[in-house]
């Protein structure tokens, strides 16, 4: 079992070494379920920014702690100005972190790089994203079903609130690190 907090303070720490200038993180969470992503960050409405990092990465002694590191700064790259995708500054800095520690930070990280097995394309894609208006849950669906087409008859299972708002993820297939916006319209 890795050490979270031990492993993104050393991160922090080695993309300030090289001067670029972090996001506002107003918080950290692991996620037990995810299966289709390594990571993620969200940007909030308040401007601030909320990185996930799927469970296995921490728990799965097959895969190092560069590779969570990897992943770490993956997500951290995207609290930065004008990081929003994986293009331009972040690749830029992606690049940077890779040249100077010896990383090997990419857009889309294969199971294989990581040490582990891979999972199918199919297992990985994430179709929708739907998030509550209510109170900012996420839920992600992979394929078409009832809940896809009817949800603005569904009501929140925490909150209750018949308001969620749909995202299409396109291009999404074994993309393990994404960036999701989730801000309602
Ligand atoms: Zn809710
Ligand atoms: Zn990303």
């Amino acid at each position: 079992m890795k050490d979270l907090d031990y492993l993104r303070e050393q991160c922090i720490s080695e993309v300030a070494g090289l001067g670029i200038a972090l996001g506002r993180i107003a918080s950290w969470s692991v996620n037990k379920r995810a299966k289709t992503r390594w990571g993620l960050c969200r940007l909030k409405r308040d401007g601030s920014y909320e990185i996930e990092i799927a469970e296995r990465l921490l728990v799965d002694d097959r895969i190092s702690e560069k590779a969570c590191k990897e992943t770490i700064i993956h997500e951290l790259l995207h609290t930065c100005k004008g990081c929003m995708r994986h293009t331009g500054k972040w690749k830029q800095y992606a690049e940077l972190m890779n040249r100077t520690y010896g990383y090997n930070i990419k857009r889309v990280t294969e199971g294989c790089e990581k040490g582990v097995e891979n999972h199918k394309v199919s297992e990985m894609a994430v179709k929708y994203v739907f998030t509550c208006g209510g109170c900012g849950a996420t839920i992600y669906r992979k394929r078409d079903s009832k809940f896809t087409r009817n949800y603005r008859h569904y009501g929140c299972a925490k909150c209750g609130a018949v308001a969620w708002s749909r995202k299409l993820i396109r291009n999404c297939t074994s993309e393990v690190a994404s960036y999701i916006i989730t801000d309602k319209q």
